[in-house]
């Protein structure tokens, strides 16, 4: 058991929890970051790893926004890791599309993205029909009820446990700690910091970030009862290899840069459930066979379930504790998208400063919370 003091803890080092240490490792602190070699709250290993910004988010039009801010960061960050790391990470800037199976889907989508364009102010998207939709991917053979899809240039694809390992490896570059142990609890202290009890050991620092997902509500519990996040479940299953035919991603059968194909978009609120519900993930496999029939003649190789961290109101949750002003929170659903909004745009409020403007809504109080 040993005794160990920093300047800021960071709880959790999952894709949040890495790149905000990568993120506050610029700014002259030293930084330990504590994740537990848990093999559950593992969405950062489990995800599909989209940029995908688009067609979302209409009642929240700042959250829909700071996906666009984090997509435009995301070329930078990804040429930078590289470059101190060495390590290649596959990624496609190339944008995103979401086929439509009727007339119907295709002008409710339309109407979608015309109303956000307004809420906005600006979209760089729009409707595609299927011709155009067969010039941007022309190697798949479209199933014959496709009739175009939603397209739009800020989205794309990043191989999630490629960013997760440059993330990881990039700390150690910087002069961040990163310890594989179990935080079991936070507790103030009376000389104002904060003592973090682990498997390991006890750490001390005057600044506490919590980035540990799910976990997130029970670390919370010296300041709050409860933290309104909850589980969502997703259910994908994966296919077996094919020649890569999509270097643009396509929303719920996505092509990974390995070749197989990952398909899932649903969520679900089940609890702490992660079991897959065959007759569930029969329904996603049905739409992506009507949408690439080619995924029927192939054989699945693997399903899985995970769980989602998702703040009850869908958006993120970046915030203060009640009376902690040094103990900071982070909560997001789409921790890929937003990676790079996080390592650029968050470290200073961890720091003490305020939230970037887009952002300032998206503290505990909105629900209440004074923080
Ligand atoms: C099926 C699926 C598909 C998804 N697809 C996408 C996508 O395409 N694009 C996108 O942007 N997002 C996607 N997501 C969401 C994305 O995966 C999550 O937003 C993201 O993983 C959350 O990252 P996190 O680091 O906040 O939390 P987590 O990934 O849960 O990581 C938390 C980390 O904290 C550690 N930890 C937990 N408890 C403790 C403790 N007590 N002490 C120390 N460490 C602890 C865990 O070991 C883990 O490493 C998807 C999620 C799922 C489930």
């Amino acid at each position: 058991m040993h005794n160990t003091e920093t300047d800021i803890l960071i709880i959790g080092g999952g894709v949040t929890g890495c790149a905000l240490a990568y993120g506050l490792s610029r700014k002259n602190h030293k930084i330990v970051v504590l994740d537990a070699p848990s093999p559950t709250n593992m969405a950062s290993r489990t995800n599909v790893g989209l940029i995908w910004c688009q067609s979302k988010f209409l009642h929240l039009p700042n959250y829909a926004k700071w996906g666009f801010i984090s997509s435009n960061l995301y070329p930078e960050l990804t040429r930078e890791l590289e470059d101190l790391t060495g390590e290649h990470i596959d990624v496609n800037y190339t944008g995103g599309l979401i086929p439509t199976l009727s007339g119907e889907d295709y002008d409710n989508r339309g109407a979608y993205i015309d109303k956000l364009r307004e809420a906005l102010g600006e979209y760089p998207g729009c409707m595609i029909d299927r011709t155009e939709l067969e010039k941007k991917l022309p190697g798949i053979a479209w199933g014959p009820e496709v009739c175009g899809a939603a397209w739009c240039e800020a989205d794309g694809l990043i191989d999630p446990l490629g960013l997760l390992k440059v993330l990881r490896l990039s700390l150690p570059k910087v002069d961040v700690t990163y310890r594989q142990t179990l935080a079991y609890d936070v507790q103030p202290q009376n000389d104002g910091g904060y003592r973090v009890t682990t498997k390991d050991g006890i750490y001390t620092a005057p600044r506490v970030v919590l980035a540990a997902g799910l976990a997130n509500r029970r670390l919370v519990q010296f300041a709050l009862p409860t933290l309104p996040v909850f589980p969502d479940k997703g259910q994908v299953l994966l296919v077996e290899r094919m020649p890569f035919v999509m270097p643009i991603p396509v929303l719920g059968c996505t092509q990974t840069f390995a070749g197989t194909t990952i398909i899932g978009f649903k969520h679900e609120r089940a609890g702490h459930h992660i079991e897959v519900d065959p007759a569930s993930v029969a329904t996603e496999g049905t739409w992506a066979m009507r949408v690439w029939p080619e995924l029927g003649a192939k054989r699945l190789i693997r399903a899985w379930a995970a769980l989602r961290v998702m703040p009850e109101d869908n958006m993120a949750i970046y915030s203060r504790l009640p009376g902690h002003p040094n103990v900071t929170l982070f909560n997001t659903h789409s921790a890929v998208t937003m990676a790079a909004a996080h390592v650029r745009l968050l470290p200073d409020f961890i720091l003490g400063r305020e939230l970037p403007e887009v952002a300032r809504g998206m503290t505990l109080e909105r629900f209440g919370i004074a923080c």
